[in-house]
């Protein structure tokens, strides 16, 4: 059965998975939707006898149902391949009582690799098939772990240029320096004097400009985004929940139908919502627990369902999850209004006037498979030093603020659920933040001295892309003011 998507703002006609992945945001500012989550037509028990990739295939084989199998396939063995750097892909660690879903083995060591090594296979093969001639032009803002993970997912990708934009201020010294070292020639680089938020806000207004669309055009050019509002990217991530429930199946840790909770450390809503997609095809998922850090506007939204972005901005040891607009909730807003788009998108024209909208009673009660919890940057801390000191495990910032939340959601609720924790980032990426938490002592050491120490300490070797770019010159120096945004696109473009 085929099927189609719809945007979140207006009823405009549906759209096929490979337009969808191709636009990445409707013409009306919207995000598609599929018009219904598919069902996995296979069960558990059999999943538990394949391989990631053979599970990627079955589960995006039912959102994805205009690609043919080939294709799908193809795509498939061209990203889940020894870029990662372990077999099972996304291995399991239990650590005091949960289950650590570690999605971090790929190029770039963070979980956005599991999306973004397959997102410009999906992008060129859906071109092809729309007959679109045009070079592809990605446009991303990053909060650090973006940026460099689509850089590399598209560095050197026939028909494509990537432009990242990321705060200057903003990111980890390791996100920066992964960042302006990346090679190949069709990728550009770009801090601006501003946070995340103005990033993000920046390049929406590029992709719904008009006027640069056209000019674009004319040179040969269109735009699409790698951000986590492309499907694109939502689909892939879908992948990693059903492998996990079929894992701990497979290794006798559930029994087949046992509820399971998930943890997510939460910034745009991207990775939760791929949990609570997994969840309704039939994965037995029960509470979808969303982490903040003390930018706890999803808390917030979930305690009172007030979504208010009007707060001070805090920058924090997780900066992947310094986020005040959290874009993927606006799928779950539409999904939970009836799939009403004039709904939705009058709560989305509240956000953008106020920088508030409050949501039904209805439509609260209709959130309850979802509940917040937030950690402050010293639980944060203490949740790394406390694990460490107990297991011997060593967990990165986000994944900590995740371990937070659930450790404090136990006591409350008295829940004891099997539980997997979404380990989003290598402790190797935010080395001194996590170094710092274990021992203060190590904070006069250098960034590399600490990957050294952190290996030793952890008993883990140091992953390649931190040992890459230890010598890696610097390609990339353009810093801009977000008024110039688009001066500099156009630059970069030669148009
Ligand atoms: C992007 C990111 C997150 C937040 O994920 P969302 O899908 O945006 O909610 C959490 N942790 C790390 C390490 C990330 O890179």
């Amino acid at each position: 059965m085929e099927l189609f998507y719809q945007s979140t703002r207006s009823k405009s006609k549906p759209v096929k998975a490979s337009q969808a992945i191709l636009k990445g945001l409707a013409d009306d500012g919207g995000l598609y939707v599929p018009e219904a989550i598919p069902t996995l037509d296979k069960g558990l028990e059999e999943f538990s006898h394949m391989t990631y990739q053979e599970t990627a295939y079955e589960v995006m084989k039912l959102f994805l149902t205009d690609f043919t199998e080939d294709e799908l396939k193809d795509c498939i063995n061209k990203a889940y391949d020894s870029k990662f750097d372990t077999e099972v892909m996304t291995p399991l660690v239990e650590a005091d009582g949960a289950y650590y879903l570690e999605l971090f083995h790929g190029a770039t060591i963070a979980f956005k690799d599991m999306a973004l090594s397959i997102l410009p296979h999906l992008l060129i093969t859906s071109a092809r098939k729309n007959n679109v001639s045009n070079e592809i032009v990605i446009l991303t803002a990053t909060s650090g772990d973006t940026g460099k993970a689509a850089l590399a997912g598209f560095a050197d990708v026939k028909g494509t240029k990537i432009i990242v934009f990321y705060p200057k201020n903003g990111v980890s010294p390791i996100q920066e320096k992964q960042m302006v070292t990346q090679k190949g020639d069709n990728t550009f680089v770009v801090g601006i004097t501003g946070n995340f938020d103005d990033a993000q806000t920046g390049v929406k207004k590029l992709f719904g400009d008009k006027e640069l669309e056209k000019q674009m055009a004319d040179a040969g050019f269109q735009f699409s985004s790698a951000n986590s509002i492309n499907i694109g990217r939502l689909v892939p991530q879908v992948v990693y929940y059903v492998y996990a429930y079929a894992q701990l199946l497979k290794e006798g840790k559930l029994e087949n139908g046992e509820k399971l909770n998930v943890v997510v450390p939460t910034g745009n809503f991207g990775n939760i919502l791929a949990a609570y997609f997994a969840k309704h095809m039939g994965v037995p998922i029960a509470k979808l627990i969303c982490a903040s850090n003390e930018n706890k506007v999803l808390y917030d939204f979930f305690e009172t369902g007030i979504y208010d972005k009007n707060r001070e901005f805090i920058l924090t040891s997780s900066p992947s999850m310094d986020i005040l607009i959290s874009s993927n909730l606006e799928r779950l807003i539409y999904m939970t209004a009836g799939c009403d788009a004039d709904k939705n998108a009058a709560f989305m024209n509240s956000l953008s006037k106020q920088g508030k909208y409050e949501i039904t009673h209805d439509m609260k009660n209709a959130m309850t498979d979802f509940c917040g919890g937030y950690a402050t940057e010293q639980e944060t801390a203490d949740t790394i030093k406390a694990l460490y000191e107990k297991t011997g495990y060593v967990i990165d910032t986000h994944t900590a603020v995740a371990a937070t939340v659930l450790n404090k959601y136990k006591a409350a609720t008295g829940d004891n659920t099997k539980t997997v924790v979404a380990s989003t980032a290598s402790p190797f990426k935010f080395t001194r933040s996590v170094m710092n938490a274990i021992d203060k002592k190590y904070d006069s050491m250098g960034d590399f001295e600490l990957a050294d120490e952190l290996s030793k300490l952890a008993n883990v070797k140091i992953p390649k892309a931190i040992d890459e770019i230890r010598t890696a010159p610097v390609l990339h120096n353009t810093v801009c003011d977000k008024e110039d945004m688009k001066a500099v696109v156009m630059k970069f473009l030669g148009i």
